[in-house]
C-alpha cells in the first residue's frame, strides 16, 4: 500500500504552522486512540499513521527533508525515543502519545518506571569559508531551545503554589491498565509521566515550566577544522524532563568551495596561469596564499603543468604539529585575439624555433611514437 502524504494524513496545508499541526494531530490522536477503539485494527493503523506524520512534520529538520524528498527523505524508524513501533506494540504507542503531545520533549525514553529523560540533542549545520577554517572563527548562532520559565522558575506552578503528587499514579508516572488479556503499563495520562499535577498552572508557560525561545550561543571554531567535523557544545541541546540532563548541541561544519584553493587534508592546491613568454624566459610569479601573497621564481623553460611547492603555506590541521604545503601548478596560457602584427611575429618566431632542441617534449614524444608513423 502506498504511503499517504503526511500533510494529507493530518489534513493540513503544506504551509501549516506548528500550532495547526499539533491541533490536528491532537484531534486525530483522540479520535483513533486505541483506548477508545478497543480491538479496531483500522483505528490503530490510523493512530500510528497520524503519530508518524506528526513526528515527522513537527521536527523542522525532518519536515524540510520531507518537503524536499518526500518519504524517501525521512525514516520514521530513525526517530528519537523509544524505538518506534517495532516490538513495543500498544505500550509504546500509549506511552509515547502523551509524552509527545502534552509536553514531553523526551529525547530518549528510558523505559520502566523511570520518568526522567535526557533532553534531545540538537544539530546545527554551519557553512564557513576556507579562510575561517584555516584561521579559526568565532561567531554567534541562534538555536531553538527551551528555557526554564522565569515566572515559575521551572516548576510550572503559579508563583506561590506548588505542584502536587499525582493521585492517579501516586507519583509513579505510570499506571497499569487492562488491554484485552494483557495488563500494560502506560504513562500516567493524568500527569503525563511526571508524577506530579499542577492544580494552579503558571500562566506564562501554561504549566510546562519552560518556554520555547531562540537563544544565542557563541561558537568558537578552532583553526584547522575540516569539512564534516562536528563541534560538541555539551548541555546546549534541549533540556531534560524531570531534572534529566540536557542534550548536547552539535555544530556541523561545512566548508564552502573556494575560488582559488582546493584543500586536501592540510595541503592546498591551486593553479597559476602564466604567459608563454614567462614560461620561456623565466621570471617572478605571484602566488596567492591564505596569509597573503608569495612569490615564486620560475626558471627559464618552465613547462605547463609544472607544480611548485610552497612549504608550510597550507593549513595547520587540528591535530597537526606543522602546517601543510601549498602546491601551485603553473598553466601556460596560449595567447588569444592576436593582431596581424602579432601573428606575423609568432610565425617568424616559429621559423626560428624549428630546431628540435628548442622543443624537448616534442622531440622525445616523436621518438616514442615513431613506430606508428612508419
Ligand atoms: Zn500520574
Ligand atoms: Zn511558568
Amino acid at each position: 500500500m502506498a504511503k499517504r502524504d503526511y500533510y494529507d494524513v493530518l489534513g493540513v496545508a503544506k504551509n501549516a504552522t506548528e500550532e495547526e499541526l499539533k491541533k490536528s494531530y491532537r484531534k486525530l490522536a483522540m479520535k483513533f486512540h486505541p483506548d477508545r477503539n478497543p480491538g479496531s485494527k483500522d483505528a490503530e493503523d490510523k493512530f500510528k499513521e497520524a503519530k508518524e506524520a506528526y513526528e515527522m512534520l513537527s521536527d523542522p529538520r525532518k519536515r524540510e527533508a520531507y518537503d524536499r524528498f518526500g518519504h524517501a527523505g525521512v525514516d520514521p524508524n530513525a526517530g528519537v525515543g523509544g524505538g518506534g513501533f517495532g516490538g513495543g506494540g500498544f505500550a509504546d504507542v500509549f506511552g509515547d502519545i502523551f509524552g509527545d503531545i502534552f509536553g514531553g520533549q523526551a529525547g530518549g525514553r528510558q523505559g520502566g518506571r523511570s520518568n526522567v529523560y535526557r533532553g534531545a540533542d540538537l544539530r546545527y549545520g554551519m557553512e564557513i569559508t576556507l579562510e575561517q577554517a584555516a584561521n579559526g572563527y568565532t561567531t554567534e548562532i541562534r538555536v531553538p531551545s527551551w528555557t526554564s520559565c522565569e515566572n515559575c522558575h521551572g516548576s510550572g506552578a503559579k508563583p506561590g503554589t506548588k505542584p502536587k503528587t499525582c493521585s492517579a499514579c501516586n507519583g509513579q508516572g505510570a499506571v497499569r491498565i487492562q488491554q484485552g488479556f494483557f495488563s500494560i503499563q502506560q504513562t500516567c495520562p493524568t500527569c503525563h509521566g511526571t508524577g506530579k499535577v499542577i492544580p494552579d498552572p503558571c500562566t506564562h508557560c501554561e504549566g510546562l515550566g519552560r518556554v520555547k525561545r531562540n537563544k544565542t550561543l557563541e561558537v568558537k571554531i578552532p583553526a584547522g577544522i575540516d569539512d564534516g567535523m562536528r563541534i560538541r557544545s555539551a548541555g546546549n541541546g534541549e533540556p531534560g524532563v524531570n531534572g534529566g540532563p540536557s542534550g548536547d548541541l552539535y555544530v556541523e561544519i561545512h566548508i564552502k568551495k573556494h575560488d582559488v584553493f582546493e584543500r586536501e587534508g592540510d595541503d592546498l592546491h591551486c593553479e597559476i596561469p602564466i604567459s608563454l613568454t614567462t614560461a620561456a624566459l623565466g621570471g617572478k610569479v605571484q602566488v596567492p596564499t591564505l596569509s597573503g601573497r608569495a612569490e615564486i621564481e620560475l626558471p627559464e623553460g618552465t613547462q605547463s603543468g609544472k607544480t611548485f611547492r610552497l612549504r608550510a603555506k597550507g593549513i595547520k590541521g587540528l591535530r597537526s604539529t606543522y602546517p601543510g604545503d601549498l602546491y601551485a601548478r603553473v598553466i601556460v596560457e596560449t595567447p588569444v585575439r592576436l593582431t596581424d602584427k602579432q601573428k606575423q611575429l609568432l610565425r617568424e618566431l616559429d621559423v626560428s624555433l624549428k630546431d628540435p632542441r628548442h622543443s624537448p617534449q616534442t622531440r622525445s614524444w616523436m621518438d616514442r611514437v615513431k613506430d606508428f608513423f612508419q
